[in-house]
């Protein structure tokens, strides 16, 4: 998989735009579907580099869908790692200092098929101002998965969805991840909407959680920051291994055939509640 694949695949799917550039200076697509009204729906995807399977999926959704509600999709957040999950480091033109330091960082090996991070070594799901550095699987150097980094969103990717974010007027957030077939809903006290995350749950035959143990992450800074409704999918049986097969996309698709029209649902509900409490 390589950035122009990332980039024509989203073209086929709708109207794109670019919400930034990554740390190699990759572009990320954002999908743009239905009417330009506020309140609708932003869905997340490859946050973690192995877990590519969810652009994919994510894309495809964006595809099929042609109703008016307001759905942005943003597939690959993270598109330097879901090239070097796929393709190696042969796919990079880089220095080589940095080739011998993504080298170290990978404990030597060139295999980068279980690398979670960004190009250099940040976990971007703990990398979000939301009680950053204080999840319990936290780690403090960089490496293919859970380093926190030097600051919260110091990574260009996190900064470009917190900026879509912060200026998108999404009454749902949704970012998926792989695998486990399950919902998450909530962060730390913050415990609202549980019903319309047992929805979702429900609607895909996935098991609602709550994740009391996990900071940073993309969902804990959506629900901190506006009290609205974010969730993460992890989408897959346990049972594949990472990366998911691609074989077993079109049984994915499947599950998710109808769920943007239960996204759309629940952000016009929680809109029409917000307008009338503000
Ligand atoms: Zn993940």
């Amino acid at each position: 998989m390589l950035i122009s694949d990332i980039i024509s695949s989203a073209e086929k799917a709708g109207r794109v735009r670019y919400i930034g550039k990554s740390l190699y200076g990759s572009p990320i697509p954002l999908i743009r579907k239905g009417s330009a009204r506020p309140g609708g729906v932003l869905i997340v995807g490859t946050v973690h580099a192995r877990e590519h399977i969810t652009g994919m999926l994510i894309t495809e959704l964006m595809r099929r869908y042609s109703g008016d509600a307001p759905v942005d999709a943003v597939p690959y957040l993270n598109p330097d790692g879901a090239v070097l999950a796929t393709e190696g480091l042969t796919a990079f033109t880089l220095k080589n200092a940095e080739r011998l330091a993504l080298l170290r960082l990978n404990g030597g090996s060139t295999d980068y098929s279980q690398w979670k991070a960004n190009l250099r070594g940040v976990d971007l799901n703990v990398n979000f101002d939301a009680e950053w550095g204080t999840g319990a699987e936290n780690v403090r150097v960089p490496g293919p998965a859970n380093y926190i980094g030097p600051y919260p969103e110091s990574e260009p990717e996190t900064r470009a969805i917190c900026a879509l974010m912060d200026r998108g007027a999404y009454a749902l957030v949704v970012a998926y991840h792989s695998k486990g077939e399950e919902v998450y809903w909530g962060f730390r006290n913050i415990r609202t909407y549980r019903a319309e995350a047992e929805r979702v749950a429900k609607e895909l035959g996935y098991a609602l959680k709550e994740t009391p143990r996990s900071a940073g992450g993309l969902k804990d800074y959506r629900v901190l920051k506006t009290g609205l409704p974010a969730f993460t999918v992890e989408v897959g049986k346990s049972s594949f291994p990472h990366p998911y097969p691609v074989e077993e996309l079109p049984n994915l698709v499947r599950t998710h055939e109808n769920i943007i029209g239960v996204y759309n649902e629940i952000a016009e509900k929680v809109w029409k509640e917000r307008r009338n409490t503000t």
